[in-house]
């Protein structure tokens, strides 16, 4: 996006028809004529166009954001219609892009809509997202995260992202002036074992519809200037508890992406996600320990390492007293200094990221190696329900 001139001034004056289609946006004094006037300018590209992709599409679109691109490979499929509301069952079988394109001409016929019938990839990302002011991440794999986080950086536009599992749902702003960026906060990828999706896990339809609400809220934000976004936050709901969180995340000045900026170019992304860092899991040589032991032991005095291989977010909702903070990706560069003959305890949310850390440290030749079963939630169940759930 070059500099406003006066042809871009002169077309994004609104017509009779959009002044009444908007007014409700015109009255709010934040917004008023000329925030409808920015919107109306306004290149989003949205990548996918499914349960995060359909609300922000909609939203998008009936607010008056004047260019849409729409990145989508896929055709809509029965058992997408629990959630991805931009497509109808009269849709099955024919493009997402083809569907989405007539449902959104019909909610805002003011709105260009720009196809990408292709999967983005390392190859033509920068391409496809350099005329935009930025990105709407509705994917819902972590190669194709990757990729939106650094094609964002790269180009220096903003990154709406959203995740949602199950009853659970993530949203923030990465890549905005100051902010932190996705690998700020996950340098890298959990190994793909440990990663189910929703086709594996399941999703509540309405979560991403509330996610992808709150990534269109942010896109509009940005757009106009107005309130304070998500940057440096990690919104973080629980559709079950219906507890929203934020929490604060901050620009890592290591982070390969947007701290030392060694990454100049797009890489394999799917190589980068599935690749061989980790030894294969062997089975069966990793005890497990009860919440309620490791709570003896830890009231005995009992020597132990605790370590916690979870994200730094996490650990900032809670944590077991005595750990301390080793992500999952940073264990193998810790194994060296670690003392193999101590009593070494693992635990991660859930227990699945410990087991594989523990694996590692036990084929490192760890003699005493536990993995705290069920994780800290569990942990939180049998010790110390005061603790915050998530
Ligand atoms: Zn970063």
């Amino acid at each position: 996006m070059g500099a406003e001139t006066e042809a871009d001034r002169r077309t994004s004056e609104l017509s009779r028809e959009e002044l009444v289609r908007y007014s409700r946006h015109i009255l709010l004094p934040q917004i008023g004529e000329g925030g409808q006037q920015a919107l109306k300018r306004a290149r989003v590209l949205l990548v996918g166009a499914g349960g995060l992709g359909s609300p922000s599409a909609l939203y998008l679109a009936a607010a008056g954001v004047g260019n849409i691109g729409l990145v989508d490979f896929d055709t809509v499929d029965l058992s997408n219609l629990q959630r991805q509301i931009l497509h109808g069952s009269a849709a099955i079988g024919s493009s997402k892009l083809d569907s989405a394109r007539d449902r959104l001409r019909d909610v805002n016929p003011n709105v260009h809509i720009e196809p990408y019938p292709t999967r983005l990839s390392a190859e033509n990302a920068l391409d496809i997202a350099r005329d935009y002011d930025l990105i709407v991440d509705g994917t819902d794999n972590f190669p194709t995260r990757y990729l939106i986080n650094d094609t964002s950086v790269l180009l220096g536009i903003p990154n709406v992202h959203g995740s949602v599992y199950r009853f659970e749902g993530q949203a923030s702003v990465f890549g905005a002036a100051g902010g932190p960026c996705y690998r700020c906060l996950f340098r890298e990828p959990p190994p793909p074992h440990l990663v189910p999706s929703c086709a594996e896990g399941g999703v509540l339809g309405v979560v991403p519809g509330l996610i992808g609400t709150i990534q269109a809220t942010e896109a509009i934000k940005i757009i106009t200037g107005i309130g304070e976004t998500l940057a440096g936050k990690l919104l973080v709901i629980d559709a079950l508890a219906m507890s929203f969180r934020t929490i604060v995340i901050r620009r890592d000045p290591e982070c390969p992406a947007c701290g030392t900026r060694e990454i100049r170019e797009l890489i394999d992304y799917e190589d980068f996600c599935n690749g061989g860092r980790v030894p294969p899991p062997a089975a069966g040589e990793v005890r497990e320990i009860e919440p309620s032991q490791l709570a003896e032991r830890i009231a005995r005095g009992d020597e132990l390492e605790i370590i916690d291989v979870r994200e730094p977010y996490e650990w900032q909702i809670g944590h077991i007293p005595g750990a301390r903070l080793v992500p999952l990706a940073r264990i193998p560069q810790e194994i060296q200094g670690l003392d193999k003959k101590r009593t070494i305890i693992l635990y991660c949310k859930v227990g699945a990221r410990s087991m594989h850390a523990a694996r590692q440290l036990a084929n490192a030749g760890a003699s005493d190696v536990r993995n705290l079963s069920g994780g800290i939630i569990r942990w939180i169940d049998d010790v110390d329900p005061g603790m915050t759930r998530y």
